[in-house]
């Protein structure tokens, strides 16, 4: 079983997409393994991007992740970080293949509602980072 994790961004919270989000992920057969509501300050959002740190976007992304709440969660499954990038789509909604849900929320690419971790590494990196292993359902 493989662990991934799941952040619904700032627009996608603001927007009312969390239990749309949440809808897909579990329609896709992926378990909640832990969830919770937080807003990041500046310093911490820096610290979870902190590999895009020499990006041209990095100081406008970590603008956008800390202006408002998100929602983190660690997904459980089967393959589920791949599964967990398939539903989110590419990053740049205008490349995103129908049906995802970059392609059918996202409105910008910086502004694109959901991060999935991207291999086992930094899944397990990106999991330390919000939660502690009492917090994580079996
Ligand atoms: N991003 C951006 N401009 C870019 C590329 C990325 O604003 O040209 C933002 C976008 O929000 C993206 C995040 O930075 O989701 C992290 O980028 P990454 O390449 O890791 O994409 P992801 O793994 O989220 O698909
Ligand atoms: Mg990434």
């Amino acid at each position: 079983m493989e662990s991934t994790l799941s952040i619904i961004k700032p627009d996608g919270v603001a927007r009312g997409l969390v239990g749309e989000v949440i809808r897909r992920f579990e329609g896709a057969g992926i378990k909640i393994a832990a969830m919770k509501m937080i807003h990041m300050s500046k310093q911490e959002a820096e610290g979870f991007y902190a590999v895009h740190k020499d990006k041209p976007f990095f100081d406008s992304l970590t603008d956008f992740m800390s202006s408002g709440p998100i929602v983190v969660m660690v997904l459980k499954g089967e393959n589920v970080i791949k599964k967990n990038r398939e539903l989110m789509g590419a990053t740049n909604f205008k490349e995103a293949a129908p049906g995802t849900i970059r392609a059918d929320f996202a409105t910008d690419i910086e502004k694109n509602v959901v991060h999935g971790s991207d291999a086992p590494e930094t899944a397990a990196t990106e999991i330390a980072y919000f939660f502690s292993q009492l917090e994580i359902k079996g």
